[in-house]
């Protein structure tokens, strides 16, 4: 029987409280009052965002290095009004690494460079750019997940939030609240990277995007004795700990002469079968150029998060029937520059434009959304988007190989050795990443003791990510009971030795032998990265939204 809900209607429904749709939701009141000002045609939408975060910013996870141009083009006065800005880039070095070694770029080719950039810190900036939206009068809901599309007479007409109060086998408990539906003319998706509401939604409007193609950043902020660094200094590295068929990299920002930002980025392709995110940054950080940085340091806080790295190729249309698509839930990101939140928050401008027409003429159809793509096509978003569109490509066959590709981009851009990806159903999982079976590497990975100094295990690191759920709730991690039987158990930990062991950074999936092999798992721990849904070599997890409120309390991620 269909579940009895509350229902509340908007005229406009923003999902994520990311760069994409707080740019998005800000540049449309904008918008709104500018004309406001001007006409007797007065617009008043009802406009809300909401998040399934339990503050505004406590997903939020990036480097960060932000490119400001979409950023002067939608608030230019952001400096004035406060915006959490740590530092502008001073100097910056690329640098190959060996494992005690290293060997800096004797200069950074223009397209890598980070001139004129600034260094934030992407959850302060979140929980900023939220009270902004909010003091436009936009309706912010923090601890709410949007769980289920609405899709009424072929068109997604709103969504349904998270059920609160049901225990661990899906019963109620005292003060259960079945999910909000919330209603909406237009629902602007922008859940970053891997959204489980896109997901879903590619179920019921599939496109021909070729798959999209993910990496996972792991990384950790340190407080560090003063005279070491100056503030707006900036490395990236290559090589170590990757090895040289495996694609990867490390950096290193200084937010201020005392707190930096240190992380990896670890492919997640069918070249690094036994990724290990965490483990990666714990290696980077014994390498004498961050180890003698971070000495009596100390880490306060550390997260995970995945990153979508197919580029143009792989983007998905910006539109659909009743939503829009923004940031990383299209998959808008520059690869070659390790960059998307410039590109995140240009296409919340271009959604802000195109709902603002749409209220003007009070026509929310599918044709007068569909003009977001061409305000994307001609727009700077798309011209960096094209010209980086086969970076990525270029390592797949390995660093050296990629190294020269990548050169000889930067004087013929987009020039690529392989073909444009096949084209598959859009959102598809990859159910078979083409991975190299390894179960015996699998066993024989050197264990890593960390020294809880500078290195840490996965249980300490998520001491410091804020991480909490509401333990007694249905676990959001779904795998069903006939794959854990013959697929984890048997098939993967033939093929594979479960590398969900490895990948998932805060240690949610363990495999017991006592009293009889079965799969364990942590939901409580999720970092809400989506590394595994993306990793998982066979596609049986499926990941979904835990009570809203849960997951990781980033601070200054
Ligand atoms: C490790 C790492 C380092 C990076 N470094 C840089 C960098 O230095 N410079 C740069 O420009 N880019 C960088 N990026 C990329 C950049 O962070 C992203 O491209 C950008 O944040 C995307 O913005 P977004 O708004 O699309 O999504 P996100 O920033 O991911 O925000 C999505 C929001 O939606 C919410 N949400 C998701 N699903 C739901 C749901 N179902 N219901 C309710 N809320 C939901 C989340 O809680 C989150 O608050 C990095 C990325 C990673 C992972
Ligand atoms: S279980 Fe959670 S933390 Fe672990 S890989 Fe999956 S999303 Fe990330």
């Amino acid at each position: 029987m269909e579940q009895e809900r509350e229902s509340l209607e908007f005229d406009i429904i923003f999902v994520g409280a990311g760069p994409a749709n707080l740019t998005s939701a800000i540049h449309l009141q904008h918008l709104i009052k500018r004309h406001n000002a001007q006409s007797a045609n007065l617009l008043e939408p009802t406009i809300a965002v909401i998040d399934k975060g339990r503050y505004a910013g406590a997903h939020l996870l990036s480097g960060a290095l932000l490119d400001p141009k979409a950023l002067d083009e939608f608030f230019p006065d952001y400096r004035e009004q406060g915006c959490p800005i740590e530092a502008t880039v001073t100097n910056e070095s690329l640098w190959f690494l060996q494992s005690k070694r290293k060997f800096p770029l004797p200069f950074i080719p223009e397209k890598f460079s980070n001139k004129n950039s600034l260094i934030v810190s992407l959850s302060r900036l979140g929980t900023w750019m939220a009270e902004k939206a909010e003091e436009e009068g936009i309706q912010l809901f923090d601890n709410t997940a949007a769980a289920v599309p609405f899709i009424e007479n072929g068109r997604l007409s709103g969504i349904i939030t998270d059920d609160k109060g049901l225990d661990k086998n899906g019963y109620k408990k005292g003060g259960y609240e079945p999910g909000l539906l919330l209603k909406s003319k237009v629902t602007v998706i922008g859940e970053g990277s891997d959204g489980s509401l896109t997901r879903q939604l590619g179920k019921h409007f599939p496109t021909h995007a070729p798959a999209q193609r993910y990496e996972s950043g792991v990384k950790e902020t340190w407080q560090i004795p003063e005279g070491r660094v100056i503030a707006g200094e900036v490395h990236h590295t290559f090589g170590f700990p990757f090895e040289a068929d495996v694609y990867g990299g490390g950096w290193f920002y200084a937010l201020s002469p005392t707190l930096v930002s240190i992380g990896c980025i670890s492919s997640l392709g069918p070249d690094a079968p036994l990724c290990d995110p965490h483990l990666n940054l714990q290696r980077f950080k014994l390498h004498p150029l961050m180890a003698n940085t971070l000495k009596f340091g100390q880490m306060v806080e550390a997260g995970a998060r995945t990153i979508t790295s197919g580029g143009l190729d792989t983007m998905l249309p910006l539109f659909g029937p009743g939503y829009l698509l923004t940031g990383e839930s299209a998959g808008v990101v520059n690869m070659q520059r390790h960059k998307g939140i410039h590109l995140a928050m240009k296409s919340g401008i271009i959604a802000a434009e195109t709902l603002f027409e749409a209220l003007l003429h009070n026509d929310f159809s599918t044709e007068r959304l569909k003009s977001c793509e061409e305000r994307f096509r001609n727009s700077w978003a798309y011209d960096e988007l094209y010209a980086a569109r086969n970076y990525r490509k270029a390592f797949d066959n390995g660093l050296y190989p990629g190294l020269i590709q990548a050169g000889l981009q930067l004087s013929f851009p987009g020039l690529s050795t392989k073909k444009t990806q096949r084209s598959l159903p859009g959102f598809s999982p990859l159910p078979n990443r083409g991975l190299k079976k390894n179960k015996g590497a699998a066993a024989s990975i050197p264990e890593f003791r960390s020294d809880g100094i500078r290195t840490f295990s996965k249980e300490r690191s998520l001491f410091n990510s804020g991480v909490m759920h509401e333990e007694n709730q249905p676990c959001h991690l779904r795998i069903k009971t006939e794959d854990v039987a013959e697929i984890c158990l048997k098939k993967c930990a033939t093929e594979f030795g479960n590398p969900c062991q490895h990948f998932c950074p805060a240690a949610v999936y363990e495999i017991i032998t006592d009293p009889v092999p079965a799969l364990r798992l942590n939901p409580s721990n999720c970092l809400h990265c989506k590394t595994c849904e993306v990793a998982d070599p066979y596609g049986v997890i499926t990941w979904t939204v835990p009570e809203g409120g849960g997951g990781p309390g980033y601070k200054v991620s």
